[in-house]
């Protein structure tokens, strides 16, 4: 095992203890939710500790297996789908059943068990968690108001947040656990009266660098440039726009929400192409190594890749000729070919580069290097085709890309003898919202709506934007109860979003469609079956889902 195997191997650990201590604080916590469950007796707020059952849970299902706790994982994903499908109806008897079933999960001794006999997991830990629901937010908002609407509005999005008042609890909450972002206003209390100081200062004692917000009471020059000279990734004044905040926050994570980057590495020592998959995958890639060339067409259509990293010399056709072969196909000339190789006259890589391919990489390179060299390849390939296949104002996949979605994702499923559901989703009485308060305030609301479904939605479900404030959205592996409880679910957040216009707030609210496929649907009839719910949905009263069938 080579030293940075062994490295990796470290990481892990560490990484499993750390989760096996925050298994020790939160199984506890569990504890005390079902607890409150099983004693309250209003139903307001048996929903808002259900919420909270539930997002603890999601937290839990999503990291368990990655540290190596895969039982527990399972059985906190089956306690979340349970808790989500009480959230909207459900009796005194099931609710009582449900907190019994929790407790009996969270006093089980899973962490001394689990953690004697297993090893940490070495899948890599951003393919297999679900990003979304760790990020963390702090608000440091003097005004007890306005800090709670962002909280409520943000943890709407679904983020984990925290409000709270002065510079001293920050700090205080800040050593305890690090945020993803933080979001602080320019002008705090006495102890530290300016905000931007408070940042700037904090920023320097933290071990990484954070994104920033800044809300702010004042909008000259000066603030806006010593806001920039502390680092800040987003300045917004008051009265606060949340969609827009909202938004700044949605391109902060879009990096790190996007699926792992594909890549495939060609080479016929398989240590190193193992040993080169390790790396990348660690650092988050998805990564699949093929030794044999002629099964390229295969690996392509199947894999995909978003970048390609091919071996110059091979035994049976040379890295120029297979990259050649590639080329052929229109298909794939968006996907960067590099070669790795220990080739080091130039005039010799040119022949090659000449022939096909984008780029060289020399052999032996650090496992830093690779990483860095593939990422910038790969982040530029997946810029490339999103800005040919994605929506400006959304950055959802287009009309064209998203029904191509849904038939991919159709005939998947129904190969797989499970079940996909289609949802169309549009806009209630939204010209009013445009006649009311403008195009530019619209555009937001269609904004803030299609952030809200990326970040509630799982990795592996596609959105589109159908048409103007249409919406498309394919769930793999889903039924329709499934797909029903999830979108009610947004629907009821959307719902709850304030939008700015001018000084006054205002609300909008969806009508969704739900289809579900089988083995003989195909992507039209079901967007169609869908499309039919939603105009249903709009006759009986608007903002509300409804199923193509009498099932939900
Ligand atoms: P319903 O509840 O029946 O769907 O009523 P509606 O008013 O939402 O439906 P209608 O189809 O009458 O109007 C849709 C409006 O959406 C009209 C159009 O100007 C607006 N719209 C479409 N695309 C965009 C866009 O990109 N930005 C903005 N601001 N408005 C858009
Ligand atoms: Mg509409
Ligand atoms: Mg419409």
């Amino acid at each position: 095992m080579t030293t940075s195997d062994d490295e990796l191997q470290q990481l892990l650990l560490t990484l499993s203890t750390q989760f096996r201590e925050r298994l020790e604080k939160e199984l506890p916590e569990l504890h005390t939710l079902a607890q409150q469950l099983l004693t309250s007796n209003d139903s307001a707020v048996q929903q808002l500790i259900l919420r909270d059952i539930r997002e603890q849970l999601h937290k839990l299902a999503g990291a368990a297996g990655t540290f190596g706790y895969a039982e527990l994982g399972i059985q906190a994903r089956a306690l979340e789908l349970s808790s989500v499908a009480l959230l909207n109806a459900s009796t005194v008897a099931q609710l009582q059943a449900h907190a019994q079933a929790l407790q009996l999960f969270s006093q089980q001794d899973c962490v001394a068990q689990i953690s004697d006999s297993s090893e940490p997991s070495t899948a890599p830990y951003l393919n297999s968690s679900d990003s979304k629901v760790n990020r963390r937010i702090y608000i440091l908002e003097p005004d007890q108001q306005l800090g709670e609407s962002l909280q409520s509005t943000l943890q709407n999005f679904g983020y984990a947040t925290e409000h709270v008042r002065t510079s001293v609890a920050l700090r205080a909450a800040v050593n305890r656990q690090l945020p993803d972002v933080l979001i602080i206003d320019s002008h705090l209390d006495e102890e530290n009266p300016d905000g931007l100081a408070f940042a700037h200062e904090l920023a320097a004692q933290l071990p990484l660098p954070l994104p920033l917000l800044v809300i702010s009471q004042q909008h000259d020059f000066d603030t806006r440039l010593r806001a920039v000279r502390v680092g800040v990734a987003g300045f917004f004044t008051k009265p606060l726009n949340f969609s827009a905040l909202e938004s700044r926050l949605d391109s902060i994570f879009v990096q790190q929400r996007g699926k792992p980057y594909r890549v495939l590495i060609i080479d016929d020592d398989l240590e190193l192409s193992k040993r080169y998959r390790l790396v990348l995958d660690n650092a988050g890639m998805q990564v699949e190594t093929l030794s044999q060339p002629q099964n390229i067409d295969e690996v392509m259509h199947r894999f995909n890749p978003e970048v390609v990293l091919l071996d110059v010399h091979m035994p049976l056709c040379s890295g120029p000729e297979l990259a050649q072969i590639i080329r052929f196909n229109d298909a794939w000339l968006r996907v960067p070919i590099i070669y790795l190789s220990a080739e080091t006259d130039i005039s010799n890589q040119i022949k090659a580069l000449l022939k096909a391919g984008d780029d060289f990489i020399s052999k032996p390179i650090s496992d830093h290097a690779l990483v860095a060299s593939i990422l910038a390849r790969a982040q530029r390939a997946r810029l490339l085709s999103n800005a040919l296949s994605r929506d400006s104002l959304t950055g959802l996949l287009k009309h064209a890309d998203i029904k191509e979605q849904v038939a991919v994702e159709v005939e998947r499923s129904a190969r797989n003898g499970g079940s996909a559901c289609v949802v169309m989703l549009d806009l209630d009485n939204f010209k009013q919202v445009n006649d009311r308060y403008g195009h530019a305030i619209g555009d937001n609301v269609i904004r803030a709506l299609s952030n809200l479904l990326r970040q509630r939605l799982r990795r592996i479900d596609s959105i589109g934007r159908y048409g103007g404030e249409e919406f498309t959205v394919v769930l793999p592996d889903c039924n329709l109860e499934q797909a029903k409880n999830i979108l009610d679910e947004i629907r009821q957040r959307f719902a709850e979003l304030p939008f700015m216009a001018h000084d006054s707030s205002f609300h909008v609210t969806f009508s969704a469609g739900i289809a579900q496929g089988n083995s003989q649907s195909n992507a039209n009839q079901l967007i169609e079956l869908a499309d039919q719910a939603m105009y249903a949905a709009k006759a009986a009263g608007r903002n509300q889902v409804l199923c193509s069938t009498s099932a939900c």
